[in-house]
């Protein structure tokens, strides 16, 4: 008959102040890391992640604490906390209404990513795709709308989205980026100095300094061509023009909108994105008196040098285009 080995077993006993949130009094695994314990249960965390499953059918759980098996993790405190809070109030959806809510949800897409979670990494990443989109439609509504956007660390998503395998918010992110980042704030050297820096230089990783360069010079080349556009419908008379027979067709007008439009990035003291570029030539076009037929036809080939400037922004960040399966 073989000898049974029976491992000596520490019990231990938690503190009260080193007992994370969740804490389940009942529970049947303890996770611990370097300053905190959570007490949850093994077969719901099992049940999300195939890793942890494994760890804990594979003798990685050495100690017994709190009546129950115990692992070690090496992961932060505060996305443990997240990310087992997530699995065990399911029902609960993920919010992104603050800075908070957002470095929650980045510790939740990082576990789960790690533990391979799959359902809730999916999960964690809808409302990060949502806000930085692989559509345009999305896009507007995010970027018109003056929502969320504008709060988000753009820079943190970059990383992330690079850290995690998560592409498919990058040209989005990175847009958003190019659009109004100071130089300085990407690099750390300036040639503008008249807004303060809303985050450190030095935090972009060299393949993103270069992927923010190219989405910069990607902008100029679209605000050029659509600068173009607006020039050439300025030089001809256009048929259909309601305001030819009195003599003043528009395009004149078309002619100055061209100019003011050229005058404004010429003389700009901050970075000129491209989606600005085409509120600011809305806003013009909305304050000349044109005809509504030329109107109309300013706006068509607006939008469509627009979506033609989001067709292209994989591409200039080194994708073959948004139906590239990293962006999936
Ligand atoms: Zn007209």
């Amino acid at each position: 008959m073989e000898d049974t080995i029976i491992r000596p077993t520490k019990i231990t006993i938690i503190p009260e102040s080193n007992r994370g949130k969740p804490w389940f009094e009942d529970g049947t695994l303890i996770l611990m890391t370097a300053d905190m314990a959570f007490k949850v249960y093994k077969g719901m965390v099992g049940r999300h992640s195939s890793v942890l499953r494994e760890m804990c059918e594979n003798g990685v759980v050495e100690e017994v604490v709190e009546g129950c098996p115990a692992i070690q993790l090496d992961d932060s405190t505060a996305d443990l906390s997240h990310f087992l809070t997530v699995i065990h109030e399911c029902e609960r959806a993920f919010q992104l209404n603050s800075k908070r809510d957002f470095m929650a949800l980045i510790g939740v897409l990082r576990i789960a990513t790690k533990y391979n979670a799959h359902v809730l990494r999916q999960r964690a990443l809808l409302p990060l795709q949502r806000i930085y989109p692989t559509r345009i439609s999305e896009w507007d509504e995010a970027f018109e709308s003056n929502s969320m956007l504008w709060h988000l660390d753009s820079v943190t998503v970059v990383n992330v989205a690079r850290e995690l395998s998560a592409l498919s918010v990058l040209p989005a992110a990175m847009a958003f980026l190019a659009n109004s980042t100071l130089a300085q704030e990407a690099f750390g050297v300036s040639i503008l100095q008249t807004q303060p820096l809303r985050f450190a230089p030095g935090l972009l990783s060299a393949e993103d300094l270069k992927a923010f360069a190219l989405m910069k010079e990607y902008n100029h080349l679209c605000i050029a061509k659509t600068l173009r556009f607006i020039r050439e419908e300025g030089k001809e008379r256009h048929g259909p023009c309601q305001r030819l027979h009195t003599g003043d067709g528009c395009f004149s007008k078309v002619t100055g909108m061209f100019l003011t439009l050229s005058m404004v990035v010429a003389t700009s003291d901050a970075p000129a994105g491209y989606p600005s570029f085409v509120i600011t030539a809305q806003a013009v076009l909305q304050r000349e008196e044109v005809c509504r037929s030329c109107r109309d036809r300013l706006d068509v080939g607006l939008d469509k040098r627009r979506r033609g400037w989001w067709r292209g922004l994989p591409e200039a960040l080194g994708f073959s285009g948004w139906d590239d399966a990293r962006l999936r």
